[in-house]
């Protein structure tokens, strides 16, 4: 019986694994949110990263061609700065973090990395050289520890828990019954979307690539796990070549440069101060996005109080 029993649980086995391969896929594909389908150029070259410029160089984009959506847009993130894109919802902005990671191309105009053209070079090249927090973050049906280590493979235990850590999230996870080991995803532990985010900080700061790109969250994060994540985005954009996509004015303050886009066009450019100098779209948003948290805040010590 028993060596009968064995190979049907190697196949169970195996059908685990394949089972697991296949979800793990779908859930790749929910974080690139895309279909598979831009191929690289023939003869396409890695890409060179020296210091990290990405240009956007006038760059028209639809998804249906009846309705554009980037209208002519232009910026450089030169190496090490960061850029803050803001403005309403629907204006474009996680457009032009899926365009940088060529899930789509543009119908004109051009990308550039470091005077690279990216829809010259192979889409594995780009894709490592770019680290991506984004809106929303499907981890895989694996461990916790699986799912920061993804970031890099051949990372060493000391450096997962480091860039834990550094995302504030070790603490947590070593509080979890089995650790690092604990399951996550659908058929584990539920993460809340603060925490999750967290898990794909971490992996980022393991992967350590020259440019970053955050999509910030639109959920109200209670206010203690925002400025929890704003520190540890701050840690890991250091140095790097960051687009900020900010939902929240108050995380874009320091940023070198502001670009305001609206309708698929720049609205306006420039820094914290310079912009509500002008008293235009983004003083505008910065004043009602104060009120909201001003309303916001007068919410939750009542609440407190009662
Ligand atoms: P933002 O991040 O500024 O809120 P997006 O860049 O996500 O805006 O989207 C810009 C516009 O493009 C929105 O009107 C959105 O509905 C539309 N859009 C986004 N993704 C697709 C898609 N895959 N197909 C068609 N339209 C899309
Ligand atoms: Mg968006």
């Amino acid at each position: 019986l028993i060596q009968l029993y064995q190979p049907l649980n190697f196949m169970g086995m195996v059908y685990r694994e394949i089972k697991q391969a296949v979800i793990d896929i779908e859930a790749l594909f929910d974080i690139l949110d895309r279909e598979p389908e831009i191929a690289d150029r023939p003869g396409a070259q890695p890409l060179a990263v020296a210091a990290g410029t990405v240009r956007f160089e006038n760059v028209q984009f639809a998804y249906v061609p009846e309705r554009p959506i980037l209208r002519g847009v232009s910026f450089e993130a030169p190496a090490g700065k960061t850029i803050a894109i803001v403005g309403p919802s629907g204006a474009g902005k996680s457009t032009i973090s899926r365009l940088l990671f060529r899930f789509y191309e543009p119908q004109s105009g051009r990308i550039t990395i470091d005077g690279q053209d990216i829809a010259e070079i192979t889409q594995k090249s780009l894709r490592a050289s770019i680290g991506m927090v984004p809106q929303d973050t499907v981890l895989f049906n694996d461990t916790i520890g699986y799912n920061v280590r993804y970031g890099r493979w051949d990372a060493t235990e000391e450096e997962v828990h480091n860039a834990a850590a550094l995302a504030q999230i070790d603490g947590f996870i070593r509080s979890l019954p089995e650790g690092y080991d604990t399951s996550v995803g659908e058929r584990g532990l539920k993460l809340s979307g603060g925490e999750k985010q967290r898990v794909a900080i971490a992996r980022t700061i393991l992967k350590g690539p020259p440019i970053l790109v955050l999509d910030e969250a639109t959920s109200a994060l209670d206010s203690f796990t925002e400025k929890d994540i704003q520190d540890a985005l701050e840690r890991v954009s250091r140095g790097r070549t960051t687009l900020v996509i900010a939902h929240r004015l108050s995380t874009v303050i320091n940023a070198d440069e502001i670009i305001v886009l609206d309708k698929g066009v720049i609205a306006e450019r420039g820094t914290h101060s310079e912009l509500l100098d002008k008293d235009g779209l983004y003083a505008a948003l910065w004043n009602r996005q104060r009120e909201a948290d001003e309303a916001r805040e007068k919410l939750e010590r009542t609440r407190a109080e009662e």
